[in-house]
């Protein structure tokens, strides 16, 4: 009795923080883990397997061998060794060392990029931190445990090696995948505080796999959500990508809502979250882009973004309107706005903005559907992400869902087909005063849907 007591206390020690016990890792074969070996990359069991012939411990680990143990196929694997990069990149004939600080090797086979990474040593006091406590640099080479310890969530931090077929778990994650649960790893201040990025993963994690937080993980997550301001821009932009690129962008979202993580984190999330008129529209561009993650298609960032800004485009093109500007130039107006906004806490790339751009300023172009103007817009290099653009905006009711309909039938006519609906007169438009007349439906089958057929994919 006494002995359980005891034993009980020690485990709960353990698993809030870094104690003794976690030197050792609890060994699980395969009956227990039930890990199908056929859900593993050959090219990730070639690493692990090139490695432990040459003298080193060679593991999966990370995401790789929480998909394995849910039964998911994972999506890529990264490889955990004792061998430094140099070590590593000798035993592969097209292995390449990435990164400055922290070297991590990639080993490419064909298309497939395995990562491998040495094991990470213990995060130390004296690791130099920013004002907030966040650890700035921290790159030493460890012992597995010490890797292990340096991992976000028990469920992420179990390795696997596929030549004995069995698991290490040092931190309970075998159990956490059980009852399903995200849990920290160590104090969640503290791990928050050292990097508020995963703040962010620990909603996209929740999210994606449909986990519970533990109560003493979610805690501090309100309070702690500032600290997000103070890490660079680009590391944000790349967690907010994974977030809106997992195949459950709409689901992250709601559950950044609920853990108190949306107001004031960032503008993004802020316009995203916060906007009553855009809300439908939003909704369906993440359920377009999630529906599309999830049949393999893919997904262009520039598009994402462009419509998770698009009302506050829309509030900022009307007030320069209002202010006397003319359409056009106001819609710049608005974009150079909206884009600065985001630009100082969301590092977006000049491919992602320009994009961003071209589709917003096309939009006013399609309303125009005399002479040559949607002749010119047909040849524009982004026509389809304009395109699909638009059927979002007539599918949240913003437009008529007669203009969609109408370009789609343009782009699909041959050329007597074009001139045919060029001359019908577009209910709403007017062609210098002559009365309106409303638009008579041509006989060719069309997509009536309206919803975007390609909607993300941008290209
Ligand atoms: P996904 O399937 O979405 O890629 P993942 O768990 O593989 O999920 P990655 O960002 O690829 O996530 O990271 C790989 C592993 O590296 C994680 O499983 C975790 O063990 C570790 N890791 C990544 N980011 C952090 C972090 N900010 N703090 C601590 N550990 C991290
Ligand atoms: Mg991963």
């Amino acid at each position: 009795m006494i002995k359980k007591f005891i034993k009980r206390i020690l485990g709960v020690k353990k698993r809030a923080g870094t104690s003794s016990q976690d030197k050792q890792p609890v060994v699980l074969p395969a009956k227990q883990h039930g890990i199908d070996p056929k859900l593993v990359s050959p090219n990730a069991v070639r690493v692990t397997q090139t490695l432990q012939e040459a003298g080193y411990k060679a593991f999966l680990v990370g995401g790789a061998v929480r998909d394995l143990l849910l039964g998911v196929k994972p999506k890529d694997f990264d490889v955990a060794t004792n061998a430094t990069p140099e070590q590593v990149k000798k035993l592969f004939r097209r292995a390449f060392i990435i990164g400055k600080r922290f070297q991590i090797v990639h080993v490419m086979f064909g298309q497939e990029l395995i990562e491998v990474t040495t094991f990470r040593g213990a995060s130390s006091e004296a690791a130099p931190k920013d004002e907030h406590g966040r650890v700035l640099r921290d790159n030493t080479f460890g012992e597995q445990h010490e890797d292990a310890v340096r991992r976000d969530f028990t469920i992420n931090a179990m390795y696997y090696d596929p030549a004995t077929q069995t698991v290490l778990d040092y931190h309970g994650g075998m159990d956490d995948i059980r009852k399903k649960t995200l849990r920290i790893i160590g104090v969640p201040e503290a791990r928050f505080r050292e990097d508020p990025v995963r703040l962010l993963r620990v909603v996209r994690f929740a999210a994606k796999l449909k986990f519970t937080i533990d109560p003493t993980t979610s805690a501090p997550i309100a309070v702690m959500a500032p600290l997000i301001n103070n890490v660079p821009a680009a590391r944000v932009f790349d967690e907010m990508l994974k977030l809106l690129l997992s195949g459950h962008a709409l689901a992250c979202l709601q559950q950044l809502r609920k853990e108190g993580l949306h107001h004031g984190l960032l503008p993004l999330l802020d316009v995203v979250l916060e906007q009553p008129l855009g809300e439908k529209f939003v909704r369906l561009a993440l359920t377009n882009t999630d529906d599309r993650i999830k049949q393999g298609k893919p997904v262009s960032p520039g598009f994402l973004f462009a419509a998770l800004l698009w009302h506050q485009v829309l509030e900022k093109w009307h007030a320069y309107k209002l202010a006397g500007e003319y359409p056009i130039p106001a819609l710049h107006l608005a974009a150079d706005d909206v884009l600065e906004t985001q630009a100082e806490k969301l590092a977006l790339q000049r491919k992602i903005t320009s994009d961003m751009r071209d589709i917003w300023a096309m939009q006013p172009r399609f309303e125009r559907r005399t002479g040559k103007s949607p002749y010119k817009l047909l040849e524009h290099p982004r026509l389809r992400a304009g395109y699909d653009f638009l059927l979002l905006r007539c599918a949240s009711g913003e437009l008529d869902a007669e203009l969609g309909e109408w370009w789609t039938d343009f782009m699909a006519a041959d050329g007597p087909g074009r001139e045919a609906l060029l001359a019908q007169k577009p209910k709403g438009e007017s062609d210098g005063g002559a009365p309106k007349k409303r638009r008579r439906r041509g006989g060719r089958s069309r997509n009536k849907s309206a919803a975007p057929a390609e909607g993300g994919s941008g290209e």
